[in-house]
Parts: structure tokens; C-alpha cells; sequence
């Protein structure tokens, strides 16, 4: 690929990421900041907050209906998350790679959920973080999580 080509694809993006409540009890905070910034993103906002269910039923709209729902909400309500709007060069498929598959016990080593994420039988799959799966999932969940969000 020449280099010309190559500034083309890229693609300056923001993607909503969240440690969810067994990142905070682990306190792996910090750790996961430093991977972000590390990959060169920039955090443009931040906050922690207690998600309630009216919000985690519009983030997983998708979802609601799928028998583990209950199970998700209940997880995601354990403890307070920390929300970030992240920023940067195809940041929507970088973060999700940086946190690796959604299942800790196939998440690659190295991962995020590879390293943090907890999978045991008859429990809640506890994979330690969220990030939108698309640019306009980002725009959408953005909008949820940080209405006071000016730009
Ligand atoms: N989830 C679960 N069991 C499943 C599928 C999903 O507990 O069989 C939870 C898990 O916390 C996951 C979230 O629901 O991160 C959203 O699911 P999705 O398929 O969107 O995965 P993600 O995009 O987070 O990797």
C-alpha cells in the first residue's frame, strides 16, 4: 500500500467506551487508560456514573429480548462504570480490538478481556468493557451516554 493511499482510509472517529462494573471492582481503571492513550486515542470525555435500566435498555435495545438480558442488566448495575467518548484514527474497529471478542475465555491474550474478563459457568459473562460495534452505533450511544455533550 503506498503511503498516499494509505492517509485516505484513515478515519479521524469516535467511539463510546465503558468499563463496566467488574473493571471498576478490579481496579483496572487505570490500566485500561493507559492502553488507550497508549494506542495514541485521544479521551475527549469522561465521567463515572451508576447506569440505571432506563439507560441500559436504550444502549442494548438490541437485546433486550435475548434470554442473558437480565443477567446483563443486573451485571451492569453491580458497581459504577466509568464512560469515556474516545477519539481518533478508525477508533471504532482499534478499541474493539484492543478489548478483544466478547467472550473472555476466546479473548486473545493480551486483550483486555483476554487478560481481565471473567467467564465461569452459570455466572454473568463479566468481559470488563464496551465498545460501540459501528461509527453510527458511536454517534447513537454517544448521544445516550453524554446528552451534555456539545461537540
Ligand atoms: N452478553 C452476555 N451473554 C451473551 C452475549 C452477550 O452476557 O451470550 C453480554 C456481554 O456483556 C456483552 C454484551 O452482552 O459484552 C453485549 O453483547 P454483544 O454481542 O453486543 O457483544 P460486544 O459487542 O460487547 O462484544
Amino acid at each position: 500500500i503506498d503511503i498516499m493511499n494509505w492517509r485516505k482510509i484513515e478515519m479521524t472517529e469516535r467511539t463510546l467506551a465503558i468499563v463496566k462494573p467488574d473493571g471498576v471492582n478490579q481496579k483496572k481503571v487505570g490500566e485500561i487508560i493507559r492502553r488507550i492513550e497508549r494506542k495514541g486515542y485521544d479521551i475527549i470525555a469522561i465521567k463515572m456514573l451508576q447506569a440505571d435500566e432506563k439507560l441500559l435498555r436504550q444502549h442494548y435495545a438490541e437485546l433486550v429480548g435475548r434470554p442473558f438480558f437480565p443477567g446483563l442488566l443486573k451485571y451492569m448495575m453491580e458497581n459504577e462504570v466509568v464512560a469515556m467518548v474516545v477519539e481518533g484514527d478508525n477508533v471504532v474497529k482499534g478499541w474493539r480490538t484492543l478489548m478483544g471478542t466478547t467472550n473472555p475465555t476466546e479473548a486473545t491474550p493480551g486483550t483486555i478481556r483476554g487478560d481481565f474478563g471473567r467467564d465461569w459457568p452459570g455466572d454473568e459473562v463479566r468481559n470488563v468493557v464496551h465498545g460501540s460495534d459501528t461509527p453510527e452505533n458511536a454517534e447513537r450511544e454517544i448521544k445516550l451516554w453524554f446528552p451534555e455533550l456539545k461537540r
